[in-house]
């Protein structure tokens, strides 16, 4: 197969001769200059790591390493060379693949879906804060904008009184993960939510802004999100129906004070009537930001030690192990330990404190952990960060569990009910056994729903490891959706499967977002396939994986 050939040329998208892609490059190189186009030529796949990590494939790649590569990588300097881009696209039927900065780890990187594609590499040029507002609370962004640079501006600019919302990794665009509708740990932390206004380059080229952004001189953009007439944002997010170039973003108020609280909980079963006790308490907003109920083995992996240093036998690593393990750190012996934050001013938090306490403590053995016996280097002191908007880069050392670490991610959503959570957790526990694969397991907890995250860590570089994570990833997409839940997001690899699952009233949904496709990109050309959203020209024709 093409994949397993070392590349000294190009990745060409099928369909397009060579000699109307070189065509076609020289044209865009005399547009944008020629250090703005860049031809995915060399022999082998360089890796990189976090913050200089390849815009043409996915650095945690978990399918063949040369199977989701660019032909080429582009970056324009403004929205005007965005169209210019996907004019040029359409005039030689290339796919393009728009990214922020890339950094879509577990989800695909920066990889296109579709072999051979273009990638867009929005963030190199397009990395301006056009506005800060100190009075309205908000800002206005380009791709390339990471959480780490608006924080940086920010207190540059001595705004003490606004936060940042930042998720685990402070080094993605702030554009970027809104669009994936990722998540971030203050009481901002569902980004899509708190975004506020977008312009758009549609694929046949044309500029829109939603929102207030549609009146001229508008003085509301950021201010109120809806504008009038149909909401047209959700087009863009998880979509291939446009490229965003600007979006707007709110910022929190400083709450006046803060405090983490961790709390460990010593059985595998606590995992359930926890889960029943933070509903309420998080619908009401006494548990104010997305909690977190991690498994002990995450704990011990986020150490940013190898497996190896506790375990070197094969299969999953045991419980026993895992237990004394556990019990050598701050939080002692524990099945799940709960990270959360309280907000405001001493005597507004300790009231809400003593509330989570009392119902925590229902739990037989529920223990407090005091921060006071906390080392400054464990990461209990890193999600105090994240709580506090402050990015910060450690939660990427439990990819150090396995030699050339990578991870994928499943993501399903459920209702905050203990059975859920059980369910959940026996059907992935099933298929890590069959799969022999540790179990890392976190259900983030949003407002009435939470997200199960469970990260396959795997060696990138042993075709079996990749096949194994693959195959629990199809297991548990199928298995989860028999019994009603559906992933939130998932990696381009598993795109087509997870849209398959969303499937009521025979696919109705799919067929909307397919003759939206159709008329908003005749061509095909904007990253065809995305959440499993194939243009005609590429419909059934064996591209789904
Ligand atoms: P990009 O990779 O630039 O964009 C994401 C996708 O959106 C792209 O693939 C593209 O399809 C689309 N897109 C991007 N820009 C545009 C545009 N301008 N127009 C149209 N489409 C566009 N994620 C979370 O949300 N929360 C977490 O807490 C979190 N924790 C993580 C922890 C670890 C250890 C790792 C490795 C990853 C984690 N992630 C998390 C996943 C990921 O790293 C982040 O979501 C990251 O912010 C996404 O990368 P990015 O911002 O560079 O987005």
């Amino acid at each position: 197969p093409a994949s397993q050939i070392p590349r000294t040329e190009p990745a060409l998208p099928q369909g397009v001769s060579r000699t109307t892609f070189n065509t076609a490059i020289v044209e865009l190189t005399q547009q944008l200059g020629a250090a703005n186009v860049e031809l995915n030529d060399k022999p082998a796949v360089d890796n990189g790591w976090y913050m200089e990590h390849p815009n043409t494939h996915d650095m945690m790649h978990v399918t063949d390493e040369d199977a989701l590569v660019a032909s080429a990588a582009v970056y324009p300097s403004s929205t005007a060379e965005v169209q210019l881009i996907v004019r040029w696209a359409n005039q030689y039927r290339i796919p393009i693949f728009p990214i922020s900065m890339g950094r879509n780890l577990g989800y695909g990187g920066a990889a296109p879906r579709v072999r051979g594609s273009v990638v867009v590499d929005l963030g190199k040029r397009m990395s301006n804060i056009l506005n800060i507002d100190p009075d309205d609370y908000t800002c206005l962004l380009e791709p390339g904008v990471s959480f780490y640079a608006l924080y940086e501006a920010i207190k540059a600019k001595g705004y003490d009184h606004m936060w940042v919302d930042t998720p685990d990794l402070g080094g993605g665009s702030v554009i970027g993960n809104t669009l994936d509708r990722g998540v971030g740990y203050t009481p901002y932390g569902d980004h899509w939510a708190t975004h506020a206004g977008l312009e758009v380059v549609l694929p046949t080229g044309e500029i829109i802004r939603t929102g207030m952004g549609a009146l001229p001189g508008s003085n509301t953009w950021q201010a109120f999100p809806y504008g009038f007439g149909p909401v047209q944002d959700g087009l863009f997010s998880q979509s291939n129906f446009g490229i965003v170039t600007k979006m707007g973003m709110t910022l929190m108020p400083n709450p006046g004070g803060h405090e983490s609280f961790m709390y460990a909980f010593e059985r595998d079963s606590d995992l359930a009537p926890l889960i029943e006790i933070i509903r309420p308490l998080r619908i009401c907003n006494v548990l104010e930001n997305v909690a977190q109920v991690r498994s002990a083995v995450q704990t011990i992996a986020v150490q940013g030690r190898p497996r190896t240093d506790f375990f070197t036998g094969s299969g999953a690593i045991p419980q026993e192990v895992i237990d004394k393990e556990v019990s050598k750190l701050p939080c002692g012996k524990c099945a799940w330990l709960y990270y959360g934050m309280s907000y405001g001013p001493a005597y507004i938090r300790q009231y809400k404190l003593d509330a989570i306490d009392k119902e925590f403590r229902k739990i037989p053995g529920a223990r407090k952990v005091d921060p006071q016996t906390i080392p400054r280097d464990n990461y209990f002191w890193s999600r105090d960060q994240i709580a506090a908007g402050v990015p910060d880069l450690e939660e990427l050392l439990w990819c150090n569990w396995v030699p050339n670490g990578s991870h994928i991610a499943f993501s399903p959503v459920s209702p905050i009910r203990g059975k859920d959570a059980k369910q959940l957790m026996e059907l992935a526990r099933r298929r890590h056994t069959e799969h022999k694969i540790d179990l890392f397991p976190a259900f983030c907890v949003g407002l009435r729903e939470m997200h199960l995250i469970v990260e396959i860590v795997f060696d990138k570089t042993k075709p079996e490891a990749r096949k194994a994570a693959m195959d629990c990833m199809r297991g548990m997409v199928d298995d989860a959706a028999k019994l009603g839940y559906g992933e939130y997001r998932t990696h381009l690899a598993l795109m087509d499967q997870v849209a398959g699952t969303y499937n009521w009233n025979d696919n109705a949904l799919m067929k909307l977002n397919e003759r939206l496709k159709d008329a908003l990109d005749p061509q095909g050309i904007l990253a065809p396939g995305k959440s499993g959203i194939w243009p005609k020209r590429y419909r059934a024709r064996g591209w789904e994986m």
